[in-house]
């Protein structure tokens, strides 16, 4: 997605080698425009998956996610980051370690949101190591639903996450692929695997 690839390269700041930084339009302002044309593109690359439900993380998942949603014309839910529960019938619960942050949060979803058959396609604003996405599909799969697909806004391709999730079976769509973020500077991978 050429206008998304733009954005990375003009307002993208690389942290470390490994994390990238994009405040200015997806992790705290967000840029209502660019997130349209992503609820346009995966609700273009998703066309005939019958699609019942967007799930996707707080926070940033939330602007990807809804504007995903409104394209579809279906609900969307986004999952709770907590640090400890105590245990409760009425919530789906999964662990999931934060490559940010380096931490393990429970992430939840109230049962009542999510019912057996429905088509559940799974957004996120980044993937890593693909434990956000994962922790969502077994909340998804918890509930008796299936994962139609997960979307990505930026994937990093030098992490594993995309390799896990195709392994356990999941279709994968990133927007834009990122090969590198070594010496400061973004690297795009080529489209494909
Ligand atoms: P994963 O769960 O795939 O290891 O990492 C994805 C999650 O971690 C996303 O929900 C995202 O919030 C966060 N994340 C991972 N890498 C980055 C990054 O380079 N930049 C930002 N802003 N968030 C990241």
């Amino acid at each position: 997605m050429e206008l998304l690839k733009n954005k990375v390269l003009q307002e993208g700041k690389v942290l470390s080698g490994k994390v990238l930084k994009v405040d200015s339009f997806l992790n705290h302002q967000m840029d209502p425009v660019l997130m349209k044309e992503v609820g346009r593109e995966f609700t273009r690359r998703f066309d005939g998956e019958r699609i019942t439900k967007v799930l996707t993380i707080e926070s940033s998942g939330i602007a990807p996610g809804i504007m995903t949603a409104l394209e579809l014309n279906v609900p969307m839910i986004f999952a709770r980051k907590q640090k400890s529960l105590t245990l409760r019938e009425d919530i789906f619960v999964e662990k999931v370690f934060s490559f940010t942050k380096q931490e393990t949060n429970e992430i939840t979803v109230s049962r009542k949101f999510i019912q057996p058959g429905e088509r559940v396609l799974i957004v996120d604003d980044f993937l890593a190591n693909g434990e956000a996405a994962f922790g969502l599909a077994r909340i998804v799969e918890q509930a008796g639903a299936e994962v139609a697909g997960i979307g990505i806004v930026i994937e990093k391709a030098f992490q594993p996450g995309r390799r896990v999730l195709k392994e356990a079976g999941y279709r994968v769509e990133s927007l834009v692929r990122i090969g590198s973020l070594e010496d400061g500077q973004v690297t795009f991978a080529e489209d494909g695997e």
